[in-house]
This record gives C-alpha cells, sequence and structure tokens, in this order.
C-alpha cells in the first residue's frame, strides 16, 4: 500500500528552517505580512512563522486586529453550530492522552446499538441541531458496516420539524475502498486530527494499535480525496508538540492537499489537550499552549487561510470561546458530550473521552451569541447543493459565497427561534436577524425576504 502512505510532501527541514528566526518581532516584517493578510488571499510558509515569532503585546495586538478585521470581512457575525455524536467508545490503540485507549480498564466501554444512535440523534434534533459529528474509538463490533448502519440511522431520524442534515464523521484512517462508502452514505467532511506532525513527539504517545503507523494517519486525506470526499478536516492536538511546528506542518499539509487534489482543507480544528480519565499525560501535556499563545494560533490560522472554516469544540471555556469568536472562528458545538450514550442518558458520563470546558446548553449558547451580535446557523446548503471541495472555494474567494451564507443563516436562525428557543432567545434573535438583513446587499435581502417568508407559514428546511 506505498501509494496508499506515500508522504514525501511532509518535510521538517524547511519548517526548522523558517522557525529558526534570527529577528522575532521584526515590527516592519510583521507590518508586512499583516499587510498581505488584509488582502484575503491567505499566507505563506515563511508569513506564518513571522506572526508565529510575534511575543511584544503592541504587535500581537495588532496581529488579532487583522484576524478579527479578516474574520468579518469573510464571515461576517454568522457561526454555525454542530454537536459531536460518539457512537463507540472501545479503541484498539494506546494514545496516552486519551480516556477510550485500549488499556484503561477504568473506562466504562459503550457501542451503541442502532435503536440508541436513533434516540442519542432524537436528543439532538429536539434540541434543534442540524448538523452531527460523528466519532468512534478506532474499534467498533461490525467494523466499516457500523459505521455505515449509524450514519443512515442518524438521517432516518425525523422528530417534529427536525432532522439532521448534515453528518460529519471523525473516525480513524480508512483505506480508499472504504472511503468510497463512506462518500456514497452521504457524509459531509471527514474529518482527522493528525495530533501532531512531529515523528517523534507521536511515537512517544501513540504506543500500540494501528495508529502508532504515523504514515498510515498523515496520509489519510491523500486516500479520502482520492476516494471523492471534496471536504476534509485537519487538526492538531495543541499540547504534543511545538505549537509553531504544527502550524507551519499545517500549511505543507494543505499545500499538499491544494496540489494534488486542487483544493486544501474545508476546515481545520484547534483541538487543546484537556485532562482525560486515568491520564497523566493529558494532566500536563509535554508542550502546553498557554492561552495567549491560543489565540494566536486561531488568529494566524483565520489569515493563513481565509476560506477554510476553523471548528472551537467544548474543550475550551465559555470564556475563551467568545475571544476566539472575534478571532476567526466560524463553527462551534454546544451542549456536547464526549461519551457514547451521554445526551439520552446522563449517568453514563464516566466513560467520557476528556473533560469539557464549556458544559452549558445548545440554547445558552446560541442566546449569548445572539445577545453578543453574533449570527447562529444551521445552514447545511452547500454540501447538500455539491458546493463542495474546489466549487466551494472557487465561491468563497471571489466573495460571492456571502450571497448564499447570509440567507442561509437567517433561514435556519429562524427556524430554530420558531421551533426551539424560548420566548426570550426569540427576541434577542429577532433582532440579530434584523440587523443582519440591513447589512446585506439588495439581492440577498429578497432571497432572505423569500425564504423568511416560507419558513414564518409553515415550510421548513428552505435554503439557497
Ligand atoms: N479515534 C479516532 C482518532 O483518534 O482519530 C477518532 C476520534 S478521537 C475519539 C477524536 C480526537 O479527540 C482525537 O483525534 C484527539 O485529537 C482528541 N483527543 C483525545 N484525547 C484528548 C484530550 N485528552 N484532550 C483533548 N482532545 C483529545
Ligand atoms: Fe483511540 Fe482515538 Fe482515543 Fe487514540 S485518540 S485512544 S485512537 S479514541
Amino acid at each position: 500500500m506505498t501509494t496508499q502512505t506515500a508522504n514525501s510532501w511532509l518535510d521538517p527541514a524547511p519548517i526548522e528552517r523558517a522557525l529558526a528566526n534570527p529577528a522575532p518581532n521584526d515590527a516592519a516584517r510583521v507590518r508586512e505580512v499583516l499587510a498581505k493578510a488584509r488582502e484575503l488571499k491567505g499566507l505563506g510558509m515563511d508569513d506564518v512563522a513571522a506572526l508565529a515569532s510575534v511575543t511584544d503585546p503592541t504587535l500581537t495586538e495588532e496581529m488579532f486586529a487583522t484576524a478579527r478585521q479578516v474574520k468579518e470581512d469573510i464571515y461576517g457575525h454568522r457561526i454555525v453550530f454542530f454537536a459531536p455524536l460518539y457512537i463507540s467508545n472501545f479503541c484498539a490503540n494506546e494514545c496516552t492522552y486519551c480516556a477510550f485507549r485500549k488499556s484503561n480498564e477504568g473506562l466504562q466501554r459503550h457501542a451503541l446499538s442502532q435503536e440508541q444512535i436513533a434516540e442519542e440523534t432524537e436528543v439532538l434534533v429536539k434540541q434543534g441541531h442540524k448538523r452531527v459529528l460523528m466519532v468512534a474509538g478506532e474499534h467498533y463490533p461490525g467494523g466499516m458496516r457500523y459505521l455505515l448502519d449509524s450514519i443512515a440511522t442518524i438521517y432516518s431520524v425525523k422528530k417534529d420539524n427536525g432532522e439532521i442534515r448534515r453528518i460529519n464523521v471523525n473516525v480513524a484512517p480508512l483505506d480508499v475502498d472504504d472511503f468510497r462508502l463512506l462518500k456514497e452514505a452521504g457524509i459531509g467532511t471527514y474529518q482527522l486530527f493528525q495530533e501532531t506532525y512531529d515523528r517523534k513527539a507521536y511515537a512517544e504517545v501513540h504506543l500500540r494499535g494501528k495508529k502508532s503507523d504515523f504514515d498510515w494517519r498523515v496520509s489519510v486525506m491523500d486516500r479520502a480525496m482520492t476516494a471523492g470526499i471534496d471536504d476534509v478536516g485537519l487538526g492538531v492536538l495543541f499540547g504534543l508538540a511545538d505549537w509553531r511546528f504544527e502550524m507551519l506542518s499545517l500549511m505543507q499539509h494543505i499545500a499538499h492537499l491544494e496540489e494534488v487534489f486542487g483544493v486544501g482543507c474545508h476546515t481545520i480544528s484547534v483541538p487543546r489537550m484537556e485532562p482525560a480519565h486515568g491520564s497523566t499525560v493529558a494532566e500536563a501535556p509535554p508542550h502546553p499552549v498557554v492561552d495567549e499563545d491560543f489565540k494566536k494560533i486561531v488568529a494566524i490560522l483565520r489569515m493563513a487561510v481565509p476560506y477554510t472554516g476553523m471548528i472551537m469544540s467544548t474543550r475550551e471555556t465559555a470564556e475563551m470561546r467568545r475571544e476566539t469568536y472575534l478571532l476567526g472562528v466560524s463553527q462551534i458545538s454546544a451542549g456536547s458530550r464526549t461519551n457514547p450514550g451521554g445526551y439520552a442518558d446522563e449517568a453514563k458520563h464516566d466513560a467520557s473521552q476528556f473533560q469539557l470546558g464549556d458544559h452549558r446548553s445548545l440554547e445558552e449558547v446560541v442566546a449569548e451569541l445572539a445577545s453578543l451580535g453574533y449570527m447562529p446557523s444551521f445552514c447545511t446548503a452547500c454540501y447538500r447543493l455539491g458546493r463542495t471541495g474546489k466549487d466551494f472555494m472557487d465561491l468563497a474567494k471571489p466573495g460571492l459565497i456571502k450571497q448564499k451564507c447570509g440567507p442561509n443563516s437567517v433561514g435556519t436562525f429562524l427556524e430554530y427561534l420558531i421551533d426551539y428557543a424560548s420566548e426570550e432567545t426569540r427576541q434577542v434573535g429577532e433582532k440579530v436577524i434584523r440587523d443582519e438583513m440591513t447589512q446585506m446587499g439588495m439581492k440577498e435581502q429578497d432571497i432572505s425576504e423569500r425564504i423568511m417568508n416560507a419558513i414564518n407559514k409553515g415550510k421548513r428546511d428552505v435554503f439557497c
């Protein structure tokens, strides 16, 4: 399977050269990079290295201000919601930072039956969710069939006006044939975190099982994209190696996908290591990332790959999440459980993958976002209309995607307010919708009006 694991694109030498920066905090160079970032065309590896060298508070603030502007220019106030749905926490691997690792005998194990998956889905649908991220440890009863059945089950659940309209998937690397099956099952994004691009650091924490094969993991998106999955999501588990090295490696990975498949990744996730049941590594990560650096990571990524979605999970606290919305986050989870069965049965919490930082319900987070002037969105339009991969980026880069995102966010948020929100949330939410409408061009306003009229008359799932 050599062609399935070819990875000559990953080369630490130029990264180390770029990071051996003789002039950190070079104000002229940093400002030159920030000016380039404002053009919304993205940044190169040396640019990212220059920004990553910044420690000076004034330059840091300039960097954050530029990231805010880029975020505002491209995404406006929109933030899209999803919920993780853990179907199984059995695992054959030994990742020392994760509670699901095989040797962690104190953990309760569950692989949900299809009935239980339907129950979990129903809880999420009743909260108003429209997107889930299906997650599993690397060992599930029934193998690939189990994954495919689970996807079909999640899509089959209908409750009142609601259903899940997009399933993204985060499961262990597959081969090309199995990725084809995932694609046929109708998934949105296939997401997988490299954890770390540093081979040595990788070997130190992935002790046994298939996941200890670095090359199999780092080549996963090549196989996914070869199988026709256009939207892939990258990520790094921050805390395992130097964050600057990880950022530049991510840039190499994206450049490689662009070169081979004509499009980079659809999303980037920035999980930071959290305490996990029975894990000393998770308690004291080898390269902890402090809050100030974490914010830099979000800001630099937003400027480096402006059209790539950035995902912030409930690992982070409400305060940190709030700060990162401003700096560039475009998708968030809310009301999450990381234990299989955790939505329908609160008692299963001993089976969680790691500790969460934000325990608020979906409605609490929606209400907070709206009160801060953000536009909560439950949109799933693009992938359902085939606007994926390069087609999506071709629309996004000239700024045309805004014409779709604006009306779709307004429409899906109105659905949420009518079907799931309390009177109080509805009032704050309606104000946000009115404000959003005033900032749209005429054409988008017309489309939004049409969509909202249909929803007010009882139609659902109206999008453009
Ligand atoms: N088992 C598959 C795998 O490892 O790729 C798929 C999903 S795994 C359940 C999801 C992600 O959780 C991992 O990729 C890892 O980055 C993250 N994770 C594991 N332990 C964590 C911890 N202690 N804190 C934060 N994130 C963690
Ligand atoms: Fe298993 Fe994934 Fe956890 Fe590793 S990170 S132990 S592969 S669930």
